[in-house]
């Protein structure tokens, strides 16, 4: 993670923001770059793919997987020059074939979430951001099937229906 109130004056770009990355990316390119998506840090901490795999290999970075990577702390501006060398870029055609696939995937649940639920025959949705709930409401001729085949209780009283999502992280209210 990088640490603002860290700084390192590098060489090149004088003071910096100090970040972090295995010492194989520092200097080499085309190696792939890995890093955490979950936080909001601009600089996380990163490393190539083959330190990725041993990292993954001992389920996560203990002594092993650290003295692989070796990490070292660089100023963020070589940070930005490491990450451009070192993504491999997709090809056109891998491009494509993600994007389909991808379509494909999210019409499938789509689908999915349309037989499971009818949600096509409800008006409107609202989504409840405290709660973590997507409320559909306004249906008009209600069946008992979305109350049986779901743990979504059907509010009687507001004639609406309540969809918690099953996972917690949902209920994280974004941050932006
Ligand atoms: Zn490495
Ligand atoms: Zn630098």
């Amino acid at each position: 993670m990088s640490d603002e109130t860290k700084t390192v004056i590098c060489d090149v770009h004088g003071d910096s923001i100090g970040t972090y990355m295995c010492r194989h990316l520092v200097r080499g390119s085309g190696l792939g770059f890995y890093c955490s998506a979950e936080d909001d840090d601009e600089y996380p901490d990163a490393c190539g793919a083959n330190c990725n795999e041993i990292m993954e290999q001992e389920g996560g970075w203990n002594d092993t997987s650290e003295a692989a990577a070796s990490i070292a702390i660089v100023c963020h501006h070589c940070y930005e020059s490491a990450k451009l060398r070192n993504q491999i870029k997709m090809s056109e055609d891998d491009w494509q074939t993600l994007l389909s696939e991808s379509h494909r995937y999210l019409k499938e649940r789509m689908c999915d979430v349309e037989d499971q639920y009818d949600i096509l025959k409800y008006d409107r949705f609202d989504f409840d951001e405290n709660a973590g709930h997507l409320v559909f409401s306004g249906m008009v001729g209600w069946n008992s099937k979305q109350n049986a085949s779901t743990s979504a209780p059907y509010q009687q009283k507001t004639n609406t229906w309540l969809w918690s999502w099953g996972n917690d992280a949902s209920r994280k209210i974004p941050e932006r």
